[in-house]
């Protein structure tokens, strides 16, 4: 019987029917899960199948040159062909030909007009049935060999359970098979993995990966199927009454234990319930992975469901990347200001300049929702390059019209270190505004470190070469901070906004915030406090002699006429 290619391609489906129409409608239905190919007769179907291998037959049974009833009689004759599932598309009002084709051999059939949920779900069901019976004739098969070779192709080399694409084909067809019921998908990740193959050794993580995945084939044993999708992570397709999500953490957590690895490194869940089993599983994946990064991180909390609000932001993401090209040309993206003191002078520092989007029907989106998703996307190198240019023009208004300019600092994304001219394209927007490179601080993410130290840290030194100041951006966030300031001069360090948090109350982050400005202090470095929101915060940081502060105590971010006017212009004396 031909399931698959043995290469693993797609399954081939073979329409026949002589009506276009009824062919492409059908094509239409199967085009994500099969290559579909067609004949329009019956004499077609049987050259083609003659060459390819062909996985299921769609029939319609009233054709000219060589009918259906014709050409299943053939197949079935035919040992080379007799495995092929075939199902005949009727007319509603053909009742005696379905029987007649049940009787010369065919799998199951579907009556026109076609309902998609009814034509898939017939289709699934005869794929998986046959497989069934595949795997039981499989088990009493004498020949070891075909067994060894479909489980190498099927199967992840390390964990035995199913890879990937099987996963989800597999989960797939069990949903199908009974569409009636409640499924959930469950996507599972390992939190640092990465650390028991540093810490341990890569033996260690691979018996990590396989006592677990011993474990999730137990759990879907008989009620539901497992798969290794990639690295650490795991998934199960189980009905949801069949789901204790405790005890399958409690078990990971057994696992873990037994081979004597930190309690820090488990496993976390998301739990994506099915809600239409005809959508394709990578995206239940997706969901239930999105479930479970809400979970991850918070100590107490191991999974989390799929909700309605990640629903609505899947939806908005799926908005965000839809508009943003049109949005940049439409003018729709603006830059803001916001001040930052000196807070012994009382005088305009300098300011960072902030992207803001006003969206027309959703009006205003904050940045923290639509940088991280340029960011997975690429988008936000543009995004930058229109805040650099904006801010060059607006400092070059300053100079022109008040003879004075506010340097103002603008956020580079990590991406634009991937960028070989990045130096060259902010030096060129410097000669062309006709400004100096200490007018436009650069802002530099922590986490940009973590990614290539070497390209930021050379990038780094070119900048400051020609003239431009660095500030590291939420310094103390990211897992290696004082080894980044060993490695890499900034200029000057801003503050994580966290360590603000309730630091009235918290000597530790009192601490921690006395030190880090003292350390600066010492090799020079200035230090810019941001995020300040309240009286007792401002006046902690300036007893432990904080100058340059951020925040919405002193300002918000504004627009840059109200900045210009407000800060370039007049200058207001700070009130606080
Ligand atoms: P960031 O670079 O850390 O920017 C500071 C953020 O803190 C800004 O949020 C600012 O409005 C906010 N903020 C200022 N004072 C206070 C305060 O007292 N309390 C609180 N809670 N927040 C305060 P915003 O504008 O929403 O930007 C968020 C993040 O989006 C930025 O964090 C930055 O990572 C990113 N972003 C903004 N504009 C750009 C841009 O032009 N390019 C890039 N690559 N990223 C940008
Ligand atoms: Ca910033
Ligand atoms: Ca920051």
């Amino acid at each position: 019987m031909t399931m698959m290619n043995d290469n693993m391609q797609r399954p081939v489906m073979l329409i026949v029917d002589d009506v276009e129409i009824n062919r492409v409608i059908l094509a239409q239905f199967f085009k994500d899960d099969f290559d579909i190919c067609e004949a329009s007769n019956g004499e077609e179907a049987l050259i083609f199948v003659t060459d390819h291998p062909v996985s299921v037959i769609l029939l319609d049974l009233v054709m000219p040159i060589m009918d259906g009833f014709d050409l299943l009689a053939r197949l079935k004759r035919d040992d080379r062909f007799r495995d092929i599932p075939v199902i005949a598309t009727t007319a509603r009002t053909e009742n005696d030909s379905e029987v007649r084709a049940m009787e010369l051999g065919a799998a199951d059939f579907i009556t026109k007009p076609y309902n998609p949920t009814v034509v898939r779900s017939r289709v699934h069901n005869v794929l998986s049935r046959l497989e069934n019976e595949w795997r039981k004739l499989e088990q009493t098969a004498q020949s070891q060999e075909i067994i060894d070779m479909r489980r190498r192709i099927e199967l992840d080399a390390l964990t035995g359970l199913y890879d990937r694409d099987n996963f989800c084909r597999k989960a797939a067809a069990f949903m199908q098979m009974d569409a009636a019921q409640k499924y959930v998908l469950v996507f599972l990740d390992i939190n640092y993995f990465k650390v028991v193959n540093d810490l341990f050794s890569v033996e260690t993580g691979n018996l990590l990966l396989r006592s677990s995945a011993a474990f999730l084939q137990s759990v879907a044993s008989g009620v539901g199927i497992a798969g290794r999708l990639e690295a650490d992570h795991f998934a199960l397709c189980l009905p949801q009454s069949a789901l204790n999500i405790e005890a399958i953490i409690a078990g990971l957590d057994g696992v873990v234990q037994s081979l004597n690895i930190p309690q820090n490194i488990r496993f976390y869940a998301g739990i994506y319930p099915v809600s239409n089993v005809f959508l394709a599983v990578s995206q239940m994946c997706d969901r239930a992975h999105t479930a479970l990064n809400t979970a991850k991180g918070r100590y107490t909390q191991r999974f989390a469901w799929y909700d309605e609000k990640m629903r609505e932001d899947e939806v908005e993401e799926h908005l965000i990347l839809r508009d943003m090209a049109g949005a940049l040309a439409d003018g729709q993206f603006s830059i803001h200001i916001q001040p930052i003191f000196d807070i012994e002078t009382g005088e305009d520092y300098t300011g960072e300049v902030l992207v803001r989007w006003y969206h027309p029907l959703k009006e205003f989106i904050p940045p923290a929702r639509f940088i991280p998703i340029f960011e997975k996307n690429g988008f936000v190198a543009r995004i930058d390059r229109f805040v650099w240019e904006e801010s060059c023009k607006m400092l070059a208004y300053e100079k022109e019209t008040f003879g004075r300019v506010i340097p103002v600092s603008v956020n580079l994304s990590r991406l634009n270190f991937y960028d070989e001219h990045l130096v060259e394209y902010i030096l060129g927007l410097i000669k062309k505004y006709d400004l100096e490179p200490w007018m436009l601080k650069l802002e530099i993410t922590e986490s940009a470190y973590t990614d290539n130290m070497h390209l930021l840290i050379d990038t780094v030194a070119r900048f400051q070469k020609e003239g431009f100041k660095i500030l590291m951006d939420d310094f103390g966030s990211g897992y290696s901070s004082l080894n980044m300031l060993r490695n890499m001069p900034v200029d000057i360090l801003k503050l994580d906004m966290r360590f603000l948090e309730d630091i009235q109350h918290d000597k530790r982050a009192q601490a921690i915030v006395r030190n880090v400005v003292n350390l600066a202090r010492d090799i020079d470095m200035e230090v810019v406090i941001e995020g300040v929101e309240t009286k007792e915060q401002l006046d902690f940081l300036r007893s432990i002699g904080c100058k340059n502060i951020q925040g919405f105590l002193l300002s918000y971010p504004m627009p840059k006429e109200k900045y210009l006017d407000r800060f370039v212009h007049k200058p207001e004396p700070l009130k606080v």
